[in-house]
């Protein structure tokens, strides 16, 4: 897929294969995680289906018995053939991104012809088991914020939580301007519109989206990291496909692990880098763009040519 607002480019530079960490080196470092106090990993990408026998992957997280969450975030494509095979090998929750119900209308805007693909990875991921299915749904002025109530509907009937996410400024959004961003207040002004008053649910612990119920009791979220950023609660930590461990999204350096895991340091010494880099930390990305005067894109393709590690599909969504 090359989503209009994520990759839309016509030509990449990708990370070379060797660089890339090993299913056994991504579990030993989620090991060490797991020992610093890490019980969520999300995989993510990228399109972490693409990457083979993914469920051995997962497999080998489920082993730890720290790691009490794993989750993927996935376009949905691969999904109705591994859905099985993920949920035997101890994942839990899946997000599937769709952005529009119109199959045509993905044909044009992620240049991808597999939209009925995307609806049965969703339903063989419910047929699976999982417990928690969500929806992803960048939502994007003058190209689908006329689907928020059918996307709301199509969620509430096959009973997922649909998730809304605003238009950031991530690495690789390089067609991004403010003026496309639709805000959480409109979405749920739409949504309202539609139902009626809408209720802010209180969270008791920390999640990227704001969760809101309408009168039936359904439930949706909004992600409203452009125009209301939530660096402050923000507990994340991510780790590139190459092994670079970087502490925000919009992070310009990281520690760089595959290098340590290969020069054969010890759990303790790689234990020890992450935590001091994690307790010196303070990030806060999301706030910096939204307090600049003038916001266009973070990153224009000269500089996510010369370093694809700040482009968002690298580093994980
Ligand atoms: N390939 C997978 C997928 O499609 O879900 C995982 C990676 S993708 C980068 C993760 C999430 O980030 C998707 O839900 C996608 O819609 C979202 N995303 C990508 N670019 C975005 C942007 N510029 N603003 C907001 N969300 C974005």
């Amino acid at each position: 897929m090359r989503c209009r607002y994520c990759m839309p480019e016509a030509e990449y530079v990708w990370l070379p294969r060797e660089s890339i960490l090993s299913f056994e080196e991504i579990d030993r470092v989620a090991g060490i995680f797991a020992g610093l106090g890490v019980s969520k990993v999300r995989l993510t990408g990228g399109e972490p289906l693409l990457r083979h026998d993914l469920p051995k992957l997962v497999a080998l997280l489920a082993r730890h018995a720290a790691l009490n969450d794993l989750a993927l975030t996935t376009n949905g494509i691969l999904l109705g053939r591994e859905a099985g095979r993920l949920y035997a090998a101890g994942l839990r929750r899946v997000t599937v991104s769709l952005d529009t119900l119109r199959p045509e209308r993905m044909a044009e805007f992620a240049r991808s012809q597999r939209h009925a693909d995307v609806i049965a990875g969703i339903d063989a991921a419910v047929a699976a088991g999982f417990g928690s299915v969500k929806l992803n749904t960048v939502i994007i002025r003058g190209y689908n914020d006329d689907e928020i109530v059918d996307l709301l509907e199509f969620a509430r009937g096959r009973g997922l939580e649909a998730r809304f996410i605003e238009y950031m400024d991530v690495g690789g959004a390089t067609g991004w301007s403010m003026d496309q961003v639709f805000s959480q207040r409109e979405i749920v002004a739409a949504i309202a519109g539609r139902y009626g008053p809408v209720r802010p649910l209180h969270q008791s612990t920390w999640a990227p989206a704001e969760r809101f119920a309408l009168a039936d009791g359904t439930v949706f979220g909004v992600i409203a990291s452009t125009t209301a950023p939530f660096c402050r609660t923000c507990d994340r930590g991510r780790l590139t496909a190459d092994g670079t461990f970087l502490l925000c999204l919009y992070g310009e350096r990281g520690l760089d692990l595959r290098e340590l895991l290969r020069l054969g340091a010890d759990d303790t010494a790689v234990a020890a880098e992450i935590a001091a880099l994690w307790s010196a930390r303070t990030d806060r990305g999301a706030e910096e763009r939204a307090e600049l005067a003038e916001r266009g894109v973070l990153h224009r393709i000269e500089s996510l040519r010369a370093d694809p590690r700040r482009e968002m599909h690298t580093r994980g969504g």
